[in-house]
């Protein structure tokens, strides 16, 4: 099967009808919440069935944000992201449901919103890759780190 940008296999799929309830991290970056697009991202994903656990709105501190991005401290862009993401405030919330982890980043697109398929949010919404709408978890280890970075226990439902 091709799903999204990936190719399935059917032991692939077989493990996504299998898959558990995850939680991932979400965050409508500066130039999305300047274009209007909370409603509209929020909306994707509730229609879609996951629930929302955790929602704040902030203009994120240099700190949070280089241990947000520290994967990146070494690449040539990382001065550029930490500034952007920093330059406004951001909607950051989790997400809860099954397989959300991987079907979150199917309904973003790839880093590349001229590469992302129209239907999603970065096809439908962004040009640069710098200013890319939003932000998903890319695996469930990531989620962890970011939901504990973003995030104090108490702002989370059980
Ligand atoms: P993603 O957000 O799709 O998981 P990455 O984790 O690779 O992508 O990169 C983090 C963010 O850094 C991207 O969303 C994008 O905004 C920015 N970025 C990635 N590559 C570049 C680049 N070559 N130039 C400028 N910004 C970039």
């Amino acid at each position: 099967y091709i799903c999204g940008d990936a190719k399935v296999t059917k032991t692939h799929s077989y493990k996504l009808y299998k898959m558990s309830v995850e939680r991932s991290f979400i965050a409508v970056k500066p130039d999305g919440v300047a274009k209007g697009l909370i409603g509209e991202i929020l909306k994707r994903y509730e229609q879609k069935g996951f629930r929302v656990v955790a929602l704040k709105q902030l203009v994120p501190t240099k700190e949070l944000a280089e241990k947000h991005y520290e994967e990146h401290k070494e690449r040539p862009f990382f001065g550029e992201l930490v500034s952007f993401i920093t330059s406004g405030p951001v909607v950051a919330f989790v997400l809860e449901g099954k397989g959300v982890v991987a079907a979150a980043r199917l309904m973003i697109g790839v880093t590349n919103p001229l590469l992302s398929n129209p239907g999603t949010i970065r096809g439908d919404y962004a040009i640069e890759v710098s200013k890319n709408i939003i932000h998903g978890s890319d695996s469930v280890a990531s989620a962890e780190r970011e939901i504990a970075l973003w995030f104090k226990t108490e702002e989370l439902l059980q």
